[in-house]
């Protein structure tokens, strides 16, 4: 898998001249996430000695997480669109995703071995739905290109002008670099390694970086036992979530905890708000946003008498998490008039306490300010250390949005220390694609590069 595709077969061809030797400009990457590997690909196809160091045991950790979510990879909608998505970041981000564009990532996808696919909401998937296999092949990939992942290596700050970092047996050393890119996520779901630690020491440094707090939230609604027990895990298909003014559409899943999805995330900050302020606040669901009232009425009305609730509903083809939701909604029972019982489908109300913190939500708003880099993502106070990944000042909604970002920003600053190490040269980013990754030759196979 993976192999023998063409615009990098043609790198691999070169092989023999290997350029990556010791007196190649060595580049320090932090953080073995989609952006810090995407910025080692680039630096190490440039001609640059690579090393990421990344403090968990493994590589890309909340990389493999998304695929337990099936890795809604990226985005299929027109790019005027796909871009508006970063809100206040949207310029910023323009020229990153214009050079890096959504169809770029599926090429690149499909180089490693998998293929992609657009779903009917318009995301991209890989066809096995999942980022493991992705992610051996890309490993395996940067590993021919000489990229070293040193695992179980902290990185503490600066301090001389080197790098300071923690190692496997917990002695910390120096490290000096030509370059750095700093990659270490944003501080969602801090378990699997992003755990926003580095924000305090570049603030310190004089850095401007926006506080980071929880996007893209579950809300948390206080189940019954029973509901919990019974639904927990349930996916809820194509609902219409009401809050206030605001609507979202999509697929949502029961939690031991309330309700996750791409129409909750989309509603997470008003919840949050909401809830923060009145201590609670009301989300409605309607079950069937494709049916009108009327028609569900007549569909409701056809009951034999004496028929439960729930066979009647389940023959009316409502699952048994729709139907214990409605049950929630109405914990003093479901109403045996039609209407009443339409009326419910379509406006379920439920009780939301909040919305999950940073340790759950799938990403992080917040980070290092747009103004601090210039257009290779260099910090202008750092000269020769650039910023990729979800550490930037940038919020999406899920659909694809942050990993798209995180390969986009992590190939800029990649190239960018490239750059800056003379390795390749100041040619604007114009019309890349996986296969326009500086294509300079790749090294064999080696670890030689000590950590
Ligand atoms: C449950 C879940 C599901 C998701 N699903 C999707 C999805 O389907 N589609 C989508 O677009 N996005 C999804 N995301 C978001 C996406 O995974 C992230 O936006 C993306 O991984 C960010 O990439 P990154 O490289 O910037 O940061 P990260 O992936 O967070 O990588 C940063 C790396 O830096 C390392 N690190 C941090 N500090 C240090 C340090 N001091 N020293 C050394 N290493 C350090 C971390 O251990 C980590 O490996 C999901 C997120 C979660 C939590």
């Amino acid at each position: 898998m993976g192999q023998n595709h063409p615009p990098f077969a043609a790198a691999a061809r070169l092989e023999a001249t290997q350029i990556n030797d010791d007196d190649a400009p060595f580049c320090a990457v932090i953080g073995a996430g989609p952006a810090g590997l995407f910025a080692a690909e680039a630096l190490a196809r440039a001609g640059a000695r690579v090393v990421v160091y990344e403090h968990k045991p493994s590589p890309a950790r909340k990389f493999l997480m998304a695929g337990r979510g099936g890795l809604n990879i990226t985005h299929s909608e027109n790019l005027e669109r796909f871009v508006s998505r970063y809100g206040e970041a949207a310029r910023h981000m323009a020229p990153f995703i214009r050079d890096f564009p959504p169809q770029a990532v599926r090429e690149f996808c499909a180089e490693l071995g998998e293929a992609t696919f657009v779903g009917s909401s318009g995301r991209v998937f890989p066809a096995s739905f999942k980022a493991s296999p992705l992610l051996r092949a890309w490993l395996a990939r940067l590993a021919r290109l000489g990229v070293t992942v040193a695992a179980r290596h902290s990185f503490l700050g600066f301090a001389s002008g080197a790098l300071r970092l923690r190692g496997p047996d917990g002695g910390e050393f120096m490290r000096p670099a030509d370059a750095v890119v700093l990659a270490l996520g944003g501080a969602s779901w801090p378990r699997l390694g992003s755990d926003g630690a580095w924000a305090a020491g570049l603030s310190a440094a004089g850095v401007a970086v926006t506080p980071l707090s929880a996007a893209n939230s579950g809300a948390l609604v206080a189940w019954s036992p029973i509901f919990r027990a019974d639904c927990e895990g349930q996916p809820i298909k194509t609902v219409l979530l009401r809050h206030g003014e605001a609507t979202a559409r999509g697929d949502m899943v029961v939690t031991r905890t309330g309700l996750e999805g791409g129409p909750v995330y989309a509603l997470s900050s008003r919840l949050r708000e909401a809830a923060a302020t009145d201590g609670e606040t009301t989300l409605v669901v309607d079950l069937r946003p494709d049916t009108s009232p009327a028609c569900l009425v007549r569909k409701l009305s056809r009951r034999p008498p004496k028929q439960s609730h729930a066979t009647f509903l389940r023959r009316a083809g409502f699952t048994k998490a729709e139907i214990g939701l409605l049950r929630e909604a109405r914990p003093d029972g479901l109403p045996r008039d039609a209407e009443a019982l339409a009326a419910l489908v379509k406006s379920a109300p439920l009780r939301v306490s909040g919305v999950s913190g940073l340790e759950r939500a799938i990403s992080s708003a917040g980070g290092v300010s747009f103004d601090e880099v210039d257009a290779d993502l260099m910090l202008r106070k750092m000269p020769g250390v650039f910023v990729a990944g979800e550490m930037l000042d940038f919020d999406a909604p899920t659909g694809g949005y942050l990993l798209q970002a995180a390969f986009a920003t992590g190939l800029v600053a990649g190239r960018g220390a490239a750059r800056y190490l003379g390795l390749l040269g100041p040619a604007p980013h114009a019309g890349l694609s996986p296969s326009h990754l500086p294509n300079s030759p790749a090294p064999e196979a080696s670890n030689k590069y000590s950590v």
